[in-house]
């Protein structure tokens, strides 16, 4: 074995090339064709009625709390056990975190808890919540939706782990991750570890008109040349600024590799679920603990994350032997900046102590047989 095993790694092949090689010799670098295909193709894929594409998904976050209204001093609530950015979005707006801890056996946000918190202030006290679907494993949102409406929050699902994951509603019916049934906003990351690789790239999905005509403003400085939003019209080169908006656009010949990539996003989860069966298999009966999946439940396996006694022991031996294991997440409460805003040591216990035991294995379609034979004997080899 002489190459290194990353945990994630994108997958470009020559039709990835092509695509994007296409779009360089086109008249359009930017703004041009691409973006609104690869919209639709990505609504498409997710069911839901309208998709925005942006230059990340931190700026998709970002754009997520401005068009839903988020102020200085409104509170939101996230899982500790993912991503600075699922929390950093709502605080460039100003808003306060609140962090409520994970559920042991998905890792995502406790819906238990967070109904206590709600419970235990007065109606009125929180703007919204951001799940987020850890890992791939996706967030029940019927439930999440319930609550929200009850107390008045919106839904912000962060879906950065989870194109291609779905569950299955009170009814039976599949609701893809990103779906825009339940959430009023969905983002989407793809960078090159996540699903879809697009070198830097974010996608915000909703079935909502008017947040989807929010965020093409937003998207572009809040300028339109929309006719039926201006106010005036000097001519053909009009147009207004009607709000604070950003440049957040991504170039086409990006918008070209993620459609390209898109088309073979389920082939890629296909692998990704027979990836994390075997380990599953291989590590049944042994001190290793496997994720938990629901049989209701498509977990998309952005990441494959373990649970064991001696964590730090079993990193620096899989880097001993070139398997670059990786820790997802060191609990954002924790980090210098939440800490100086209050947060503190015992406020999460439950991924606090996730923390301490979790190890994220090498998961990505493109792993060969041989390489996760060798990371699972690693593994064992350690642990016996
Ligand atoms: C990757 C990721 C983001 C941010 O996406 P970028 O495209 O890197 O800005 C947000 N949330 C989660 C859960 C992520 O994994």
């Amino acid at each position: 074995m002489g190459n290194v095993i990353p945990y994630g790694r994108q997958d470009i092949n020559d039709q990835d090339i092509t695509a994007v090689v296409d779009t360089l010799k086109s008249d359009f670098l930017t703004q041009g064709p691409k973006i609104a295909e690869f919209e639709n193709a990505f609504a498409h894929y997710t069911g839901a009625k309208y998709a925005v594409v942006l230059s990340n998904g931190t700026a998709a976050l970002h754009l997520a709390a401005l068009a839903l209204r988020v102020k200085e001093g409104d509170k939101v609530i996230t899982s500790p056990i993912t991503f600075a950015a699922s929390a950093n979005g709502f605080r460039y707006c100003g808003a306060e975190l609140y962090f409520v801890d994970i559920d042991p056996r998905t890792y995502n946000l406790d819906i238990n808890k967070l109904r206590s918190l709600l419970e235990s202030h007065p109606k009125g006290t929180f703007k919204g919540v951001i799940p987020v679907d850890f890992a791939g494993y996706p967030v029940d949102l019927e439930e999440f939706c319930k609550l929200a409406d009850e107390y008045n929050l919106f839904l912000v699902e962060d879906a950065c782990h989870a194109p291609g994951g779905y569950f299955k509603n009170s009814k039976g019916e599949q609701v893809n991750c990103g779906n825009g049934q339940y959430a009023d906003i969905s983002v989407f990351s793809f960078h090159p570890v996540k699903h879809i690789a697009a070198g830097e790239g974010g996608m915000i999905t909703t079935n909502n008109k008017e947040l989807y005509d929010e965020l093409i403003l937003l998207r572009t400085h809040g300028i339109t040349k929309s006719e039926d939003l201006l106010t005036e019209n000097h001519g053909g080169w009009y147009y207004e600024m009607h709000n604070l908006g950003y440049n957040y656009r991504i170039t086409d010949f990006q918008a070209a590799l993620g459609i390209s990539q898109l088309s073979r996003a389920d082939k890629g989860v296909e692998r990704r679920l027979e990836i994390a069966e075997k380990y599953t298999q291989a590590f049944e009966g042994t001190k290793v603990k496997t994720p938990f999946v629901e049989s209701s439940v498509q977990h998309a396996h952005h990441l494959y994350v373990i649970q064991v006694e001696d964590r730090k022991g079993l990193y620096d031996y899989l880097r001993e032997n070139k398997i670059l294991a990786q820790v997802h997440y060191i609990p954002i409460h924790l980090m210098p900046y939440y800490k100086n805003l209050g947060w503190k040591e015992g406020d999460c216990p439950i991924a606090e102590a996730y923390y301490e035991h979790c190890l994220s294995l090498p998961m990505f379609p493109t792993l060969t047989v041989e390489e996760q034979d060798f990371v699972i004997e690693k593994v064992l080899e350690f642990v016996k």
